[in-house]
């Protein structure tokens, strides 16, 4: 396979100088409450969605960072949590993630504040991200003896959000039910699935709603699934149309019309340290997910219509 180099100068944008360089802003240079021009509507508080499906390479890491991309680039302040030890969505956002650099790790351990580790990505203006080190493959056990093991993230996620009230918060997990997605699913308020259209796509997602539903039940109340996601579907096999008809027939609300297509574009992009919303922002990839994040921001501005209203 040869891969295509990228059609234009990574981070283009940044070279205007009124940016500088991204990485050297402070967070007291949070524009979270600078009121800007947005094509997409905003969601009257703060939404904050687990991205989450114990299954491994489904699309979790590429569905957090492209819809949290391409909602920041229709004007929306958003937060990217990578809480995966792999720190796969930390990498496509063009976010230095070695050993040595603080992030999630210190959040979950230190009671360090999330405002004063997390960068801005140069990938969208408004765009935020808390990094993700190898040290987090540690948190799963070292976690294990403090109080409050599974509400960590809450209270640090309620602080931040008080105060920057930013629009969208993405929390990326790893491909396990361990106490790192307990702390995102205690944390968050929506749950999205990916959803892989393969054989096997929907044995995975009734554990998950098992383990959902017993969150739901002992630690989180207001939890709910609110988005299903078809990913790296590919129009032109038989199985991929079943397994899309069946999951809209299991989740007919939540399920979201866009499916994102298997695109190589797709997989390209993380390799750059962009999204594929800027390495190839025409391709189909690219598009359907401005079409998905199109749709999850409508539903949550109609989701706010139906709280005023009740
Ligand atoms: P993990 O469980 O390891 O965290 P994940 O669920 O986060 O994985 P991703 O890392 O997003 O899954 O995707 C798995 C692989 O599939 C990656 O190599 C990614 O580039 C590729 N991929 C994701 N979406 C698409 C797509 N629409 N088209 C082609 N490749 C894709
Ligand atoms: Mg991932």
């Amino acid at each position: 396979m040869t891969i295509t180099p990228p059609p234009t100068p990574r981070r283009v944008v940044f070279d205007e100088p009124e940016f500088g360089d991204p990485r050297s802003l402070e967070p007291d240079d949070l524009d979270f409450d600078v009121s800007r021009e947005t094509t997409l509507p905003k969601p009257a508080r703060t939404r904050t969605l687990v991205i989450a499906n114990q299954k491994g390479g489904v699309g979790k890491t590429t569905t957090a960072v492209n819809l949290a991309t391409a909602l920041a680039m229709g004007g929306l302040n958003v937060l990217v949590i990578d809480l995966d030890p792999q720190g796969n969505a930390s990498t496509a956002l063009g976010i230095e993630h070695h050993e040595g650099i603080q992030g999630t790790y210190e959040v979950l351990t230190a009671n360090s504040p999330i405002e004063t580790l997390i960068k801005r990505s140069p990938e969208a203006r408004g765009l935020w991200v808390l990094p993700a080190t190898i040290d987090l493959a540690g948190a799963e056990i070292g976690l294990v003896s403090t109080p409050a093991r599974e509400s960590r993230l809450l209270h640090a996620l309620r602080s931040f959000n008080r105060k920057y009230r930013p629009d969208y918060v993405f929390i990326d997990c790893p491909p396990s039910l361990g106490l790192l997605t307990l702390n995102a699913l205690v944390a968050a308020e929506e749950i999205l699935i990916p959803i892989q259209c393969e054989y096997y796509a929907l044995e995975g997602v009734s554990q998950l709603l098992r383990t959902i539903n017993l969150v739901k039940g002992a630690m989180n109340d207001q939890l709910v699934l609110s988005t299903v996601l078809l990913t790296m579907y590919d129009g032109r096999t038989r199985l991929a149309s079943q397994v899309a008809a069946e999951v809209r027939e299991h989740f007919p609300a939540e399920t979201l019309k866009a499916a994102i297509p298997r695109s190589v574009r797709v997989s390209e992009a993380p390799s750059y340290g962009q999204s594929v919303l800027t390495y190839h922002a025409a391709s189909a990839g690219a598009q359907a997910y401005m079409e998905a994040a199109a749709e999850l921001a409508a539903r949550g501005a109609a989701m706010t219509e139906e709280e005023q209203s009740a």
